[in-house]
């Protein structure tokens, strides 16, 4: 029954109690023993036992305060200290601050208070395992909204997944357009095995997770480098119930449940960035590519074209441009039909690509109309480039049924500083110039402008 709100005020009322009630009790209790009425009846000896009970009682209080209230007094400093470490862990985000030594509160009595201290203790695991699991997504989510190209998003995601889950070695596939892709791979000596293995192919089948063992006597070899794994995680990643890949983590040893916990509290945040990279890659291809040939569309190639004749102006070195234009191709559209010369011009594209280095920019400039852009080139590189499209193209068959359809193509050529132009709108129309006398010249030619 409480009567203040302190359990020791409390316990001072009922031990004084306590002690002036037995006082009471006592001299008819020595009345049963055979002490003489007169004397056990009287009032010194009735005092003397009120008194005697009354110091019992405070006593008693006195000593339990002592004993218990020390050791509660050293419990909840303890609970204090482990709070503060909590808040400044959850502050720096370090969670190194909370060692066992730190946060723990040593047990040591098979009481409630340590039944108490032992509860803390658990309280204080849990919260430091949420506490690290919130910090490490933090961490995650941080690194993976700051990027939003594939291949390097991939690889911080790898590098977390390294850094919290206890894995050594492993990959992340992409899923674009129902084709997945290498987004990232580490610490694997042949990725591309992993990506063709049974298991990462059941994963691909069920959309189910597989956590796969394997043996000290089972040799992958090959497959992984530096370390052995003993436990291999394949996962597949989604967003929204969509499939955006796989991940592949290897372990040297077990995973930990904490750490499987932490991989999947990162999966959702994985999936929901490729998601954004996938959209932001494909928003990108939209914007810069023409969706027939694929090769870059007017608008964005005029600003590559920009880009490099930048570059060219400042590092001083040659800039080439071809304008390609297929010869009658009114006619091909006529005869055989629209399909049949979108076919046509997707061949010539990819003889055009084929012919072109890495680092030069092809445009679908019109319809059948086309412009390279070939850094660093000359005017005799561009006379080579221009005959070798222009030969492949005419050695080009487009079987249509029964027809064998064939083409030509007219090229103008032009390149700077050769003619000093002050900019890439006077090398467009230098090319077109030439483009023009190719085709007055008699079509299926290259002209270069010197
Ligand atoms: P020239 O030798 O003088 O270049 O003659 P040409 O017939 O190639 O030139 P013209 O400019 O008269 O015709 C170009 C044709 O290209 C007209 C148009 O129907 C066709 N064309 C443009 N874009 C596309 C396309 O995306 N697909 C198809 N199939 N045809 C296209
Ligand atoms: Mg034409
Ligand atoms: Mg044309």
């Amino acid at each position: 029954m409480r009567m203040t709100n302190k359990v020791f005020s409390d316990l001072a009322i009922w031990m004084t109690i306590l002690g002036v009630l037995t006082g009471v009790v006592f001299p008819f209790f020595t009345l049963l023993l055979g002490v003489p009425s007169k004397l056990a009846m009287s009032l010194p000896f009735a005092l003397a036992c009120l008194i005697a009970g009354a110091l019992v009682g405070g006593l008693n209080f006195a000593m339990v305060r002592w004993v218990v209230g020390r050791r509660l007094r050293v419990l909840t400093g303890s609970m204090l200290h482990i709070e503060q470490t909590l808040r400044k862990m959850e502050a720096t985000q370090d969670s190194t601050l909370c060692s066992p030594e730190n946060c723990m509160i040593p047990v040591d009595s098979e009481d409630e208070i340590g039944q108490s201290a032992a509860a803390f203790n658990r309280l204080v695991e849990t919260l430091t395992t949420s506490l690290h699991s919130q910090s490490a997504s933090k961490a995650f989510a941080g690194a993976l909204t700051s990027q939003l190209e594939l291949a390097p998003l991939s690889e911080q995601a790898l590098n977390q997944f390294f850094l919290n889950a206890g894995a050594s070695g492993g990959l992340i596939l992409t899923e674009c357009a129902g084709e997945m892709k290498l987004g990232a791979a580490q610490g694997l000596l042949n990725p591309e095995r992993v990506i063709q293995s049974e298991p990462v192919n059941r994963v691909i089948r069920t959309g189910r997770r597989v956590l796969i063992d394997i043996p000290e006597d089972v040799q992958i070899e090959g497959v992984v480098t530096e370390f052995r794994p003993q436990q291999v995680l394949v996962s597949p990643i989604s967003y929204k119930g969509v499939s955006m890949g796989i991940l592949v983590l290897a372990a040297g040893s077990n995973f930990k449940a904490d750490q499987l916990e932490l991989i999947d509290l990162f999966l959702p945040i994985l999936g929901l960035s490729l998601n954004n990279a996938i959209t932001h890659d494909r928003l990108q291809r939209l914007a810069a590519l023409d969706p027939l040939t694929g090769l870059y569309n007017r608008r964005f190639g005029m600003g590559r074209l920009h880009e490099e004749f930048g570059r060219s102006v400042r590092a001083q070195t040659p800039i080439g441009l071809l304008m390609l234009d297929i010869d009658h191709f009114k006619a091909v559209n006529d005869t055989y039909g629209h399909l049949v010369g979108d076919r046509l011009l997707k061949s010539v594209s990819s003889i055009m690509r084929s012919s072109l280095r890495e680092g030069d920019v092809l445009v679908r400039y019109g319809g059948e109309e086309f412009l390279a852009v070939l850094p660093a080139a000359s005017s005799d590189d561009l006379l080579m480039v221009g005959e070798r499209v222009r030969r492949q193209v005419e050695d080009l068959i487009l079987q249509e049924s029964e027809k064998q359809i064939k083409v030509t193509i007219s090229i103008g050529g032009c390149a700077a500083p050769h003619h000093q132009v002050s900019n890439e709108e006077s090398l467009i129309s230098k090319a077109d110039e030439a483009l023009y006398r190719a085709k007055n010249g008699g079509r299926n030619q290259v002209v270069i402008d010197r």
